[in-house]
């Protein structure tokens, strides 16, 4: 149940992930590109590889985390006829078609690929307050799921390696949306000499409700039925100019909310005014082309 583990990349995250492993028992093999970072690791117990070559003998899984796929073509071009018969678990960051390429090159070389999206930050991992999601192999992810469960929670998506990053984007689309909302929110709040703090406390319940929304906005998005109760496209439509009038009073960018303001005049204008918000998905689904 614990087998040797080879992690490849010493960021931020890789020294969680590798820290992790350390901790659960595993004998753990690092490499980093820049030497230093595996001092750390070593003190606790790590063996440090010299060459990424050294790195991938040492184990059957092997654990990327580097900056981006750039960065990983560069890493596993090095490894040759190493990679035969490994599991290569890449939790590096991209797109669904960068996963699918590297999977198709990785397995082209005699290895198996598993893609990780970590919903997590480094301090979170090794807690069952971290979650990866996977997708790609399948025997990958049975024969190590004990060792995958070290880093948190996991989800396994499917066989196809480009679900992960597509969910990953996606999850971390919303959290975007909602960081931006926030912050708008905050800026008009503070042009007052308001506390972000005080305010706040108003809008994390606020959130909290409003999220009660989105089940029902999926199940109009799965029905392609737009139709509403709630409120309409050309009553937002309406509602819209005020959020971008404010934002001239109080002397702040209206940046974020042009782009909203744009979605739902395109609606109106392509004839779902009557339609509720959740027509937004569509339209962004069929863009205008540009
Ligand atoms: P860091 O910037 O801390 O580390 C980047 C790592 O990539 C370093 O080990 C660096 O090596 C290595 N690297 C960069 N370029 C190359 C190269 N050309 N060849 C070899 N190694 C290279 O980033 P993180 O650890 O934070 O992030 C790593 C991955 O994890 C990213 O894809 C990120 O999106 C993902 N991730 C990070 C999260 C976070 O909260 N930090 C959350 C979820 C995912 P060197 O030390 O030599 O520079």
């Amino acid at each position: 149940t614990y087998p040797p583990v080879s992690v490849i990349g010493l960021g931020m995250m890789g020294s969680a992930l590798a820290r992790t492993f350390l901790k659960e028992g595993h004998q753990t093999t690092v490499w980093n590109r820049t030497p230093g970072k595996a001092d750390a690791l070593m003190k606790q117990g790590a063996k440090v590889a010299s060459t990424v070559n050294e790195a991938i003998a040492a184990s059957p899984i092997v654990v990327i985390c580097v900056l981006d796929y750039g960065a990983l073509h560069e890493i596993l071009e090095e490894a040759g006829e190493l990679l035969v018969g490994r599991a290569i678990v890449n939790l590096t960051n991209g797109t669904p078609a960068q996963a699918r390429r590297t999977a198709a090159w990785v397995t082209h070389r005699g290895a198996e690929y598993l893609d990780g999206g970590i919903m997590a930050v480094p301090q979170m991992i090794g807690t069952s307050g971290a979650l990866v999601l996977y997708s790609g192999s399948e025997k990958v992810f049975q024969t190590y799921q004990p060792t995958l469960k070290g880093i948190g929670g996991v989800n396994y998506l499917g066989e196809d390696p480009g679900l992960a990053p597509l969910y990953d984007l996606a999850l971390l689309s919303a959290m975007y949306g909602m960081f931006g909302g926030f912050f708008h929110a905050v800026a008009m709040i503070r042009s007052e000499q308001i506390k972000a703090e005080t305010f706040t406390s108003l809008v994390v319940p606020w959130l909290q409700a409003m999220s009660g929304s989105l089940p029902l906005m999926a199940q109009a998005v799965d029905a392609e039925n737009h139709q509403t109760d709630v409120s309409s496209l050309s009553i937002n439509q309406t509602a819209f100019s005020n959020f971008i009038e404010v934002c001239g009073e109080l002397g702040i960018s209206n940046e974020l909310m042009i782009p909203i303001q744009g979605l739902i005049n395109r609606g109106v204008a392509e004839g779902y005014g009557a339609d509720g918000l959740s027509r937004i998905v569509e339209l962004i689904r069929n863009p205008v082309s540009v």
